[in-house]
């Protein structure tokens, strides 16, 4: 038996409906729309494309979107200065800085500046912080998106075995926090795991965060575990044989997991699609607690 596909793209594209569908309530509650801020420093492309796609989907769900597109050679005392206004500026509920900064600026200060409850992405240690404790914020926009495939897929983790490989700040970390809140036994690894491939067979959920391709092979998973795949890795297919050109897969050997998984996301279509749509939702929330506006279901 091979594994259902979890099709990310149209749960995302269902969770992009129920957010545009709440923000007319709010808009008549509040008198203005949700606004969500970008801002991004320098000329990185794949940045601007993930820039502009959020430009898109915002506005595509009935918010409002603004993107401050600073100079490379902007100074950290003046993005400081920007997000400072931003902060107080009462029509902006969300604040995304793109990330990678150039290098001259130190990201983590410029996390900090950004008012906790204007975070949309869940980076700031005061989000970091609730998450750990269970108190009401911001989580991270990617880790929460498999949480939502999962608990579709699922039901209630509670009791399972979770393995998380990777433990970076945006994916690795709050995926597990999260996993661990809804009652799952969790396990972190990472580039120091010793036997990777037995703890990941341990796994009833498989989250993949590494960012190495197609590293998860077939044998390393449970009979009828349950795989995240987050990795997004661009290769060259003539590794594979073929004619040339690039395409995306993800750290697990989809093809070898397939058959081994009960289900599995694919990429892309899997958990790449929940990111900017679980931002969304992370900015009407904001908009709905920031006017103390009731949020429907
Ligand atoms: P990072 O590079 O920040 O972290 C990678 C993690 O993987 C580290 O904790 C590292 O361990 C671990 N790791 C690396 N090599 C190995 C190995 N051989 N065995 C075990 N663990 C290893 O990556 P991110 O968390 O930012 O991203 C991970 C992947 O997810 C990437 O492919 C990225 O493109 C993708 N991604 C997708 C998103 C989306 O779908 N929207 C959003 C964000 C990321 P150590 O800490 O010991 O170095």
């Amino acid at each position: 038996m091979t594994a259902a596909i979890i099709d990310g793209k149209a749960f995302a594209a269902t969770l992009r409906e129920k957010v545009a569908a709440l923000v007319p309530a709010f808009e008549a509650a509040a008198g203005r729309r949700p606004g969500l801020t970008v801002v991004i420093v320098g000329e990185d492309a794949a940045s601007q494309v993930y820039v502009r796609s959020k430009g898109k989907a915002t506005e595509a769900a009935g918010m409002v979107s603004t993107t401050h597109r600073l100079p490379a050679d902007t100074t950290q005392d003046d993005l400081l200065a920007l997000i400072g206004t931003l902060n107080a500026d009462p029509t902006v509920d969300g604040i995304l800085v793109q990330l990678p900064l150039p290098k001259h600026i130190d990201e983590q200060v410029v996390i900090a500046t950004i008012d906790p409850d204007k975070d949309v992405d869940g980076f700031h240690v005061v989000n970091v912080g609730r998450l750990g404790v269970g108190q009401e914020g911001f989580v991270p926009c990617t880790p929460l998106g498999c949480i939502m495939l999962l608990e579709d897929r699922l039901g209630d983790l509670s009791g399972l075995n979770a393995v998380v490989v990777g433990r970076s700040n945006i994916v690795g970390k709050p995926m597990a926090q999260l996993l661990l809140a809804k009652s799952c036994t969790v396990t972190i690894a990472h580039s120091r795991t010793q036997d990777l491939p037995g703890v990941c067979r341990r796994a009833d959920i498989l989250v993949a965060a590494v960012g190495r391709p197609e590293m998860i092979k077939g044998d390393w998973i449970k009979p009828g575990a349950t795989v995240i795949d987050v990795g997004i890795n661009r290769i060259d297919n003539r590794t594979d044989g073929g004619e040339g050109g690039t395409r995306l897969v993800g750290d697990v050997d989809f093809a070898e997991a397939v058959e081994v998984a009960g289900a599995i996301t694919p990429v892309p279509g899997g958990v790449g699609p929940m990111t900017i749509a679980v931002l969304l939702r992370n900015t009407l929330v904001s908009a709905y607690r920031r006017e103390g506006v009731a949020l429907g279901k």
